[in-house]
């Protein structure tokens, strides 16, 4: 099937691009087309008006501020999976991003598209949750900072109203001191090009890295494809917040994402398998997070 006929847009700023939301109620934005063309192209969406912000250059770029590094939505996948400035700050975001299906994808999915599309199953969509980021909205009559837990609503619905556009992610990176630091992003998926089936997304910050017994000051933990929207998993970073990552509290871990954890069956893997993926891939990217705060080995690769 081909989609239904659209009129075309090409703004060249946010301002224009705000302004033809206003302007037309049934506009869709364009960002890397990786999921809108299929969608459209099934006639699950018909928008009257496309807007593409592939010409909006002021879009695109990943840039220390104060404390923070703020990513703009039509930043490419490959361009986070390659930033330097990310490898050293936010390390969990270039490793959510190589594993995004393969380099066709990656070349043009965008991380404001990926956001945009608010599929619980995204990579972003549960590192910026663990992230605790704040994403930058704006529409033709006012901006907007969202933290992006408010951000997702319900199953692929969000915050954003119909004449918004997500212009940016800002992410704090004073909790994350690189020397004392470790994030991970790990999942499972039955194909390299397909979407995962559980993924975690977890950071770890100890109090001296080279202590026999390095104690863990902060932890975070988020699941995606585990819930109707990205799931932070508070109760389990609490268990492993105030001491060393033992085996006993990695245990306590798992069992907290299990709990609650609440996914939908799906073709390759029901609801019951998933929890059980989601509890131990938590304990699995939790204790690589630790090791890369601390070079201890306490990770454990068996299979679930
Ligand atoms: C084979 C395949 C495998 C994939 N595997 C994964 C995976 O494992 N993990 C993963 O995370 N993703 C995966 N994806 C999705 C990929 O990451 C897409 O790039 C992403 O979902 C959509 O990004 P896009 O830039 O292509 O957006 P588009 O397809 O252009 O747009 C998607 C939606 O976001 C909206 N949107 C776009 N930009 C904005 C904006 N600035 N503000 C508000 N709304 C906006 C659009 O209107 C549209 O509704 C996969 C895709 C494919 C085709």
């Amino acid at each position: 099937m081909k989609p239904a006929p659209f009129e075309y847009h090409r703004p060249t700023t946010v301002a224009e691009a705000t302004d033809l939301l206003a302007e037309h109620g049934d506009a869709e934005l364009l960002a890397g087309n990786q999921s809108l063309g299929i969608v459209m192209a099934n006639r699950l969406a018909t928008p009257d008006h496309l807007v593409d912000l592939n010409t909006v250059e002021e879009l695109a770029y990943v840039e220390e501020r104060d404390d923070a590094v703020a990513i703009g939505a039509m930043t490419r996948h490959r361009t986070i999976e390659r930033s330097g400035l990310l490898a050293e700050r936010l390390p969990m975001l270039p490793e959510a991003a190589e594993q995004i299906a393969g380099p066709s994808v990656r070349n043009r999915g965008t991380l404001g598209g990926s956001v945009g599309e608010a599929d619980p199953a995204g990579n972003y969509p549960a590192a910026l949750v663990a992230l605790d980021a704040t994403l930058e909205i704006v529409s033709a009559e006012e901006e907007r900072e969202v933290p992006v837990s408010d951000y997702f609503v319900a199953y692929m619905f969000t915050d954003l109203a119909e004449d918004e556009l997500i212009r940016a992610a800002e992410i704090p990176t004073d909790p994350f001191p690189p020397d004392r630091t470790g994030m991970a992003f790990l999942e499972l998926k039955p194909t390299a090009q397909t979407w995962p089936t559980v993924s975690a997304a977890t950071a770890v910050r100890v109090d001296d890295p080279d202590a026999d017994e390095p104690v863990v000051e902060e932890a975070r933990l988020a699941l995606a494809n585990a819930a109707d929207v990205p799931l932070r998993v508070g109760e389990a970073e609490t268990e492993v917040e105030g001491e060393p990552l033992s085996e006993g509290v990695l245990e306590a871990v798992a069992e907290k994402a299990t709990a609650a954890a609440d996914p939908e069956d799906e073709m390759h893997a029901d609801s019951e398998f998933k929890i059980e993926v989601a509890g131990e891939y938590a304990r699995r990217s939790l204790a690589k997070s630790y090791d890369r705060a601390t070079n201890a080995t306490t990770d454990d690769t068996t299979e679930p």
